[in-house]
Parts: structure tokens; C-alpha cells; sequence
């Protein structure tokens, strides 16, 4: 058995987590855990007829925000892969309370009608708790893969398994064969190939071929899952063979897409991404078919997306950099200078970075991460990537919410860290384009240097479609951004964005009465008091899109 928490050197329960995490704050008092609301209604708010609150936060961030003192507060998001570990009502809330920001869903896995009841389940969560998790749908691509197994298979050295490339429904009984879902696998592959599972969870030696079928022998032992990715070397390096060839996005991921448009999730995710094509194919394609905006995020994970970097961070609204795959696609030794070069790409373009895969591989079966999992974190927090991802360890470990809490953990801390370090900026380039989009990035770099230069104890941004919100995170300033819009969605794909704390607001036409009903709202909830300085960017008026202000203001 694993050791005992007894043994965890970090604290795991929320309460304590938030009690001795105040460090520096912003003056004032954390309020102990437990003691803020959680109701989505701003309860203390009188004179609401109607049923719409007048500001929803998410409960969990809003606890954060009140027992770490806000200036503590977490600024890199969180993603967990939803799956068997995680799928019922109360471990999803439990998920959430834990800091999930958004959930994926691997669409490698499940079937339709169980991923729509994990959406229905977290919007059903969102309401009754207050929460605003955000949901990513993540295609499987069309690399190879094996096909749906009854059960995992232990592999064992020496022990020979058979791939086939016969689809099984007609296979004339040769049960012991594993099915492969690239058709040329047994044309491309070579005896001496090296066959690695999972990115190299399992390795085998390809000894003989027959018509369809491959021979191999496990070096490497293993667990062989259901569904897992499928790569094959040659002298150490991948082979790019036909199915280099194949399309990023198959049949069945257009199916899949269809099905997120449907659903109304606030991303894509789209695996082994190659070049900036299938990103704007896909992104007209969502245009002319959903009512709502989806960002469409590009996983690096595929050797062809290197030389594209530039051209694929341009075109996405977002990135994932993705280990796993990504690992047995380039040698291991070129993850770290990848990873590195896409965040920072991405933190010079503005657009989010998501780091994936691998984080807490250990948590799979253990309650305690290992030191080198947690320093590979700060590392991650370091580079000030927006998002930390799980995969299996919240999918199908057995510690899907204690994994949480050691990425909200070490997220919080190394980020305090850097803050009294000052470490971490970055050369940040003017990049927008037209007029509009350059009054918003001068606004917002001023605005977040102010508030570094004066301590400022947050920015306030209102921001009908989160681009303010953006530029803002794009700085990555000392203080919280506190982003005020009045569109749930927007509210929700801020979610992935670094240091921003979305609000759910109703705007008024004035900008002036938008800012003290604010200041109003957040004092009442002790997020805020009187006379705290905060810089506010405000940029609401209809009638004026490019009158846009920086205000240094105390609370009043
Ligand atoms: P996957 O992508 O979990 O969809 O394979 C992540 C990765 O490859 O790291
Ligand atoms: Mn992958």
C-alpha cells in the first residue's frame, strides 16, 4: 500500500491550505475558510426583484480570494480530464471545489450520451453552486492508435503480443491479437522496429510479419491500455510513415465537433495539430455552426507542428504544449526546450498556454507526488504558463482531488515565490494590429504597469468580450485582475486565462456607476475594502469604443 498522508510534507486540506498560505496579502486579514458564502445569488444584496444576481464570482475562486488575502490569491488555472474516477455529481463537485477551472473531456474515451451527462452534471454544479467551471472538448486525431480492448493487458518481458491490422468485428477468432486503427501499420512497420505504447508506458520489438499481423516481443513491461497511443522507431528515431499522411482532424473527430457545437462547450482542443490549416478550417467551420464563440486550442504533440510553431500560435486561440505524445513523437530530451519555446510564444502572442501530461504521473497510485513532479510544476508556474493540466491522474488515478490540491498547492507557492523574486518577465513586444486593438494594448500595458509600480491591490477591468481582460493577463502584473463582463461565456473562457479572476456583472451605461456598483458589490463581500488602491480599465461604453480610460482609484 502507499504511504500514509501522515507522510505528505505539504498540507492537502483545503482549510489549513488557505489559513497558512497568506503571505504577504494585501494588508488585510485573511477570513477563515468556510466562513464566505457560496451561494450564487449575491445574498446580501437587497433590493433585487428579479432573479438575476446583481455579480456572481466562482465560490471557489471567492474563497480563495478571501482566505489567501486577494494578492495570494492562485493565478495559474487548473484542468482536469474528467473520467471514471472523477464522472459522478459528487466527485465533479469535489473537483470543482478544488480548484478545477476547466474539465476536459478526452474524446478518445466514452460515448456521446456519457460525455453530455458530465456537461449536464457541471452546468448542474455551476448553478447550484456557484462554480463556473468552463468545458473543453478534446479530439482524438487520427494518429494510431489501439483499438478498444475488454480489458488492460499486463504485458510482461519477453512476452510476445500480436497487432493486427484486421478490423476485429471480422476477424476469424484470433482473440489474442491487439487491433491497430491505421490500416498501413503492417506495410509501414519493419522487423527491428521499436513499437512504444503510451509514449513509452510499454516498448516491444517487432520480430516477424505476417499478412496483417505484427509480431512482438515486450522489452519494456507494462500495462497495455485500451484505446492507447501507438508510435514505432526505426535506429531511435519515430518512423513518419503514410501515417504522417493521415488528416489531423477524422471522420469521427468531425462527428465529435459536431457534437461540442451542439453542447455549447467553451473549447477545442485539437491533437496533433501540424500546421495553421486545420485551425482556421475549423474555426470557419465553427463560425458558420455555432451560436456561441469556442476557442479552438492546437496541442503541440507532433513533430510536423514544430517548424509551424509561429504560424499555429497565430492561428489558435489558444495552445496546449503536449507531453505525452509529444514525448514519443521528439526525443525526450527536446521536451523541456519545446515546452519552453511554445509558452513563451504564446505569452508574447497573448494567447493562453496550457501544459500537459505527466505532471503527477505518480499520483496514479500514490497520495504523495514525487519532489522531481513537483518541481517540473514550478518549473510550468516559473514560465507563468495560464494552465496546469491532469490527465489520467484525474481521469483514472486514485487521487484525482489530492492531485488537484498539489497543482493548487504549488501553483499559489511558487508563485508568491516569484513575485518576491520579481523573476519571470519577459521581453513583451507591441503586437496588435488595427487602431482598436492598439488603444487596448497601450491602455492595458499602462495599466498594468501602474498597478506593479504603485502595489495596486488589483486591476478592474470591465470587458464586454475579454480582450481587455487578455491584454491584462498578457503582463502578467503583481496583483489579481478582477475582470467585470456581463456575458456567461466570455466569463467562462477567462477561466483559462492567468491572474484573471472573471465577474459576472450587469452593465449599466455608465462607466462611472459601473465602477462605484462594483466597488459596492465587492466591499459587501469583503473582497474588497475601503480605501485599497486599485487601477481600473474601463472600456464599456457602447458609444465610444476607442474613449477608453486608466483610472487609479481608492475603494470607496
Ligand atoms: P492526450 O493528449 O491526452 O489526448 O493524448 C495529451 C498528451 O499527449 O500529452
Ligand atoms: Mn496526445
Amino acid at each position: 500500500m502507499p504511504p500514509h498522508l501522515d507522510t505528505v510534507s505539504i498540507s492537502l486540506h483545503p482549510a489549513r491550505v488557505f489559513a497558512s498560505s497568506n503571505t504577504k496579502g494585501n494588508g488585510r486579514k485573511p477570513r477563515k475558510a468556510g466562513s464566505s458564502s457560496v451561494a450564487v445569488a449575491d445574498v446580501a444584496t437587497p433590493l433585487t426583484t428579479s432573479r438575476t444576481p446583481e455579480i456572481e464570482v466562482d465560490s471557489v475562486l471567492e474563497q480563495e480570494l478571501s482566505s489567501n488575502g486577494f494578492r495570494s490569491t492562485r493565478r495559474t488555472k487548473l484542468i482536469a480530464t474528467i473520467g471514471p474516477a472523477c464522472e459522478s455529481k459528487e466527485m465533479l463537485d469535489a473537483m470543482a471545489s478544488n480548484g478545477m477551472n476547466v474539465a476536459r473531456l478526452n474524446m478518445s474515451h466514452g460515448s456521446h450520451a456519457w460525455h453530455a451527462e458530465i456537461i449536464s452534471h457541471i452546468r448542474a454544479l455551476n448553478k447550484e453552486k456557484g462554480y463556473s467551471v468552463a468545458i473543453m472538448m478534446d479530439t482524438q486525431g487520427s494518429e494510431v492508435h489501439i483499438m478498444e480492448m475488454a480489458a488492460p493487458l499486463k504485458a510482461e518481458t519477453g512476452q510476445e503480443l500480436v497487432f493486427t491490422v484486421r478490423d476485429p468485428a471480422a476477424s476469424l477468432g484470433d482473440d489474442a491479437a491487439i487491433a491497430v486503427s491505421y490500416d498501413a501499420f503492417a506495410e509501414d512497420v519493419q522487423v527491428g522496429d521499436e513499437i512504444v505504447i503510451d509514449g513509452g508506458m510499454v516498448s516491444l520489438e517487432v520480430e516477424g510479419k505476417a499478412g496483417p499481423d505484427v509480431y512482438c516481443r515486450v522489452v519494456d513491461p507494462g500495462l497495455v491500455l485500451s484505446r492507447a497511443n501507438l508510435t514505432f522507431r526505426r535506429g531511435g528515431r519515430p518512423v513518419r510513415a503514410k501515417n504522417a499522411m493521415l488528416p489531423v482532424l477524422s471522420a469521427k473527430d468531425w462527428v465529435d465537433v459536431d457534437f461540442a457545437v451542439q453542447q455549447g462547450v467553451d473549447f477545442i482542443a485539437v491533437s496533433f495539430v501540424k500546421s495553421a490549416d486545420v485551425i482556421n478550417n475549423l474555426k470557419s467551420y465553427i463560425q458558420s455552426r455555432s451560436a456561441r464563440d469556442i476557442d479552438v486550442i492546437a496541442k503541440v504533440e507532433s513533430p510536423d507542428s514544430i517548424p509551424n510553431l509561429a504560424e499555429i500560435v497565430d492561428a489558435a486561440d489558444g495552445v496546449m504544449v503536449a507531453r505525452g505524445d509529444l514525448g514519443a513523437q521528439i526525443r525526450l530530451e527536446d521536451v523541456p526546450s519545446v515546452q519552453k519555446e511554445v509558452v513563451l510564444r504564446c505569452r508574447q502572442a497573448g494567447k493562453p498556454v496550457i501544459v500537459a501530461s505527466h505532471l503527477l504521473q505518480s499520483m496514479h497510485e500514490l497520495p504523495t507526488p514525487t519532489r522531481a513532479e513537483v518541481s517540473d510544476i514550478a518549473d510550468v508556474v516559473r514560465q507563468r504558463a495560464d494552465a496546469l493540466m491532469l490527465s489520467g491522474e484525474s481521469a483514472a488515478g486514485l487521487f484525482p482531488q489530492k492531485a488537484l490540491e498539489v497543482l493548487r498547492i504549488v501553483a499559489a507557492r511558487i508563485e508568491g515565490w516569484c513575485r518576491e523574486e520579481g523573476s519571470g518577465a519577459i521581453a513583451l513586444p507591441r503586437i496588435a494590429g488595427s487602431l482598436d486593438a492598439r488603444i487596448g494594448e497601450e491602455v492595458c500595458a499602462s495599466a498594468a504597469s501602474m498597478a506593479d509600480n504603485l502595489g495596486a491591490a488589483a486591476i478592474f477591468v470591465f470587458t464586454r468580450r475579454g480582450v481587455n481582460a487578455s491584454w491584462l493577463s498578457r503582463y502578467r502584473p503583481d496583483c489579481p485582475i478582477f475582470a467585470f463582463t456581463d456575458s456567461q461565456e466570455v466569463r467562462q473562457r477567462l477561466n483559462l486565462r492567468w491572474g484573471v479572476i472573471p465577474f459576472l456583472v450587469r452593465f449599466e451605461d455608465d462607466p462611472e456607476t459601473n465602477v462605484t456598483r462594483t466597488f459596492e458589490l465587492l466591499k459587501r463581500r469583503n473582497l474588497v475594502a475601503a480605501k485599497d488602491l486599485v487601477v481600473v480599465v474601463s472600456d464599456i461604453q457602447r458609444t465610444s469604443q476607442q474613449h477608453r480610460s486608466v483610472q487609479v482609484r481608492h475603494v470607496s
